[in-house]
């Protein structure tokens, strides 16, 4: 007896054998009750677990062939209140306890995204350092180098929730941050895509809490929060890595084995195996260990980490990486369970095309031959994006390049709901657009214009609206260039406005009038789309509904000014006299007849 007590009295809290109880906290009032824990710890998988919390029933517990696990599901029925449950770990004589925390989950409905939004894109380590103190932290490999493209440069959390009256200001509704959860790596850490703790801030962007009242602060302004997930891979240097869960937690080769990124192979009907094999299992990067999303310890655990962030921080939306990447059934079923859980929450899925018929397969409500349904809320529209490069990148004549829109668009009935998309003219991973397009103001200005006017949900990548460079072939650090003003003593700030180039003032202001003008305008949010074929050089749109019409012209004609006939449009003018360019301000006296300059973008309000 007194033995027992010395051993009790010597393991208080279980911290000597328990180092993580994942999830690391729980919510009540969820409608599926059930929770799987992924307890670790030195021989914990022999031991047993009871509580007797109000409301908690220990299911059943699950080990693996590593005796360091222990999965423990549980069952806290609507009976159980918010608190602190004592879990206790028995083996033989051998008593552990952990504390287990749930707290009460957010109520209301989700808020969701839709086409009434335009989401700000921006890496956290890139836009803004609002706490020097976190740039070197101790027992992270990665150090502060900010003369690195590729190194850590000390952007953070603070940074963001300090600058939101900036993003207000400039007319976004949302932000999408790439991933802030930790990232232990030796190099390249700061894009976030190789997760070592998927509960846990990169404590160089700020805690858990940091992240929390970001979104609060967001919330108060009236924006909302998407948070990067990537369910396909770790990091090579997560904490699972030197001691897996089971020898099928990741997929495993002989030697390295690379993905062969064909993401086509899903809905190829001639794929082979082999083919289709790899492009699941295979590693995305050497320092990043696939995922085995068939293995349902696997499945839960993914699951849960998003339940979790939607719930811990009230969460807006999440913006899944590498979307076909992981075994697809499981990815249907994730998006399924947050929907039941939290009702018109957003998800966005990465899904990198080139053409519509390939990235459709992945949209919500879509008819595959296969009988395969994502559930996915949303996806990204790589193909559109490709097309804006075509049409702006001056290589083909003026007419043709604005055919690439028209055509492209004219794909839409592969969508069931095209105007869920995530429209965008670029983002991290890819040469900017206004470098793309050969550094014009000029067609930065008309590639706005059509993102913020057709149908979809915009995405503005960080620094667009300044026009900053970024070039792929110069490295990816390169397009993820730090935020002017983000950091102590920058010499040029956007934030303040200081020293900014005339081109780049010019730029910011455009950015701001359109996106201001839209986040208004329920004929862009709601209304529908009607295009013409694109005629020497022109192309020509309208956004309308009962109410209200826009037609938008977009000159792509180098040097020469166009007329513009109404009757070319009569079906879409009718019942219109005049309008107003709420670009330039002007007055469009007679739609029957008027100019556009050259490589000029009008957006006419019809009246
Ligand atoms: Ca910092």
């Amino acid at each position: 007896m007194i033995v027992l007590l010395m051993l009790t009295a010597l393991l208080p809290a279980g911290a000597q054998v328990i180092d993580h109880v994942d999830p690391p906290s729980w919510f009540t009032g969820m409608k599926d009750g059930s929770l799987q824990l992924m307890v670790h710890g030195k021989e914990i998988g022999s031991y047993a677990v009871t509580t007797d919390y109000p409301g908690i029933e220990v299911k059943t517990m699950v080990r693996t062939e590593n005796p360091n696990y222990l999965f423990v599901y549980l069952d806290i029925t609507g009976k159980a209140l918010p608190g602190t449950a004592t879990l206790t770990f028995t083996r033989g004589k051998q008593k552990i306890t952990h504390e287990y925390q749930l707290f009460e989950r957010p109520g209301g409905p989700a808020r969701g995204f839709n086409s009434s939004d335009v989401i700000y894109l921006l890496m956290p380590d890139r836009f803004a350092n609002g706490s020097t103190s976190n740039d070197n932290v101790e027992g992270m490999t990665e150090q502060l180098n900010r003369a690195n493209p590729g190194g850590r440069h000390g952007g953070d959390l603070k940074g963001i929730t300090d600058n939101l009256d900036y993003l207000h200001s400039l007319g976004v509704t949302g932000i999408w941050l790439n991933p802030f959860l930790e990232n232990n790596q030796h190099h390249s850490s700061y894009h976030g895509y190789s997760t070592t703790d998927f509960y846990k801030s990169d404590p160089r962007y700020g805690s858990n809490e940091e992240f929390r009242n970001l979104v609060a602060e967001a919330h108060k302004r009236g924006m909302k929060v998407v948070m990067d997930m990537i369910f396909n891979h770790i990091g090579s240097f997560h904490w699972w890595m030197k001691d897996l869960p089971s020898n099928d937690w990741i997929h495993q080769f002989d030697e390295f084995t690379r993905t062969n990124y064909r993401a086509s192979t899903y809905m190829d009907p001639y794929a082979s195996e082999k083919d289709k094999m790899l492009m699941e299992k295979g590693w995305f990067d050497i320092t990043m260990p696939d995922l085995n999303q068939s293995n349902p310890l696997v499945e839960t655990y993914l699951i849960q980490t998003s339940l979790w962030w939607i719930a811990f921080s009230d969460l807006d939306g999440i913006r899944m990486d590498t979307y076909p990447y992981p075994q697809p059934d499981m990815m249907a079923r994730w998006a399924k369970r947050v929907e039941e859980e939290f009702p018109g929450f957003f998800i966005v899925g990465e899904v990198w095309y080139d053409d519509p018929s390939h990235a459709s397969y992945w949209a919500l409500n879509k008819v595959n031959p296969d009988g395969y349904r994502s559930n996915l809320p949303s996806l990204t529209d790589l193909p559109l994006c490709f097309a804006t490069h075509r049409a702006f990148e001056g290589k083909l004549n003026p007419t043709d390049a604005m055919s690439r829109l028209y055509n492209l668009l004219s794909q839409d009935f592969l969508y069931p709901e095209p105007f869920r998309n995530v429209i965008f003219l670029d983002n991290h991973d890819m040469t900017r657009f206004f470098t793309q397009t050969g550094s014009s103001l000029d067609i930065y200005k008309m590639g706005l214009a059509f993102i913020m006017t057709t149908r979809g949900i915009p995405q503005l990548y960080y620094g667009t609206e300044i026009i900053m460079e970024g070039d792929k072939s110069k490295g990816d650090g390169r397009l993820r260039d730090d935020f002017p003003g983000g950091w102590p003593g920058d010499g040029k700030s956007v934030f303040t406005g200081t020293g900014l180039t005339d081109p780049e003032k010019d730029a910011l202001d455009y950015t701001r009038l359109i996106l201001n003008w839209r986040k208004t305008k329920d004929v862009i949010h709601t209304g529908k789309l009607k295009h013409y074929i694109p005629a020497d050089g022109i192309y020509v749109y309208f956004r309308y509904s009962n109410d209200e019409s826009v037609m938008v012209v977009l000159n792509n004609n180098e040097k020469e000014s166009r007329t513009i006939h109404g009757e070319n449009y009569a079906e879409s003018i009718e019942g219109f006299k005049e309008g107003t360019d709420i670009i330039s301000g002007r007055k469009i006296e007679d739609l029957g007849s008027f100019t556009i300059a050259p490589k000029t973008a009008m957006i006419i309000e019809l009246k």
